[in-house]
């Protein structure tokens, strides 16, 4: 995990983005890590959907949006780690900037990680639209950074308890 990639791409005399650092601070006043998912009105409609781990926010490009239904899978292209101060930025991105156009967040809360590693990324999210367990799984052969988001089906009570 590493901002690298996200300061080189932004000016930050230009666009108000944070430019932010590694974080060993939880964003969320509470023990589990925080999600936020933003509108970003660029040149192409998309939804950026980040999860707080390991100090940044972990990012990926929906072009569709979350999925809504159990079973529904989207294209979910993984981008540059974002810092965690991104998970309050709403605002304008100045044209000629790197995202110009409009962010908002549509979205946001707190998960519960179950599995992360490099081909699956499960866990189950505590938000106002997005409730319940999805997964991030890697594709092979399609595009190096193409995963799909799954919304899942609820593990039963005698599992979840299990797992807790
Ligand atoms: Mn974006």
């Amino acid at each position: 995990m590493a901002l690298e990639k996200y300061h080189a791409k932004r000016k930050f005399s230009e666009t108000s983005e944070p430019s932010g650092k590694i974080s060993k601070q939880p964003a969320a006043n509470s023990k589990q890590p925080a999600f936020v998912v933003q509108k970003h009105q660029a040149q192409n409609l998309h939804f950026d959907f980040r999860l707080e781990h390991d100090g940044v926010l972990a990012s990926w490009a929906i072009p569709k949006g979350p999925p809504e239904k159990i079973g529904e899978k989207r294209l979910a292209v993984q981008v540059e780690d974002h810092p965690v101060e991104y998970a309050k930025f709403e605002g304008e991105i100045p044209e000629g900037q790197y995202g110009a156009g409009t962010v908002e967040i549509w979205d946001s809360g707190t998960y519960k990680l179950l599995k992360w590693d490099e081909k699956v990324v499960e866990f189950v999210l505590s938000g106002k639209k997005m409730t319940g367990r999805y997964s991030l799984i890697k594709t092979t052969g399609y595009s190096k950074n193409a995963w799909i988001l799954i919304k899942q089906k609820p593990k039963s009570l005698f599992k979840t308890s299990l797992q807790e």
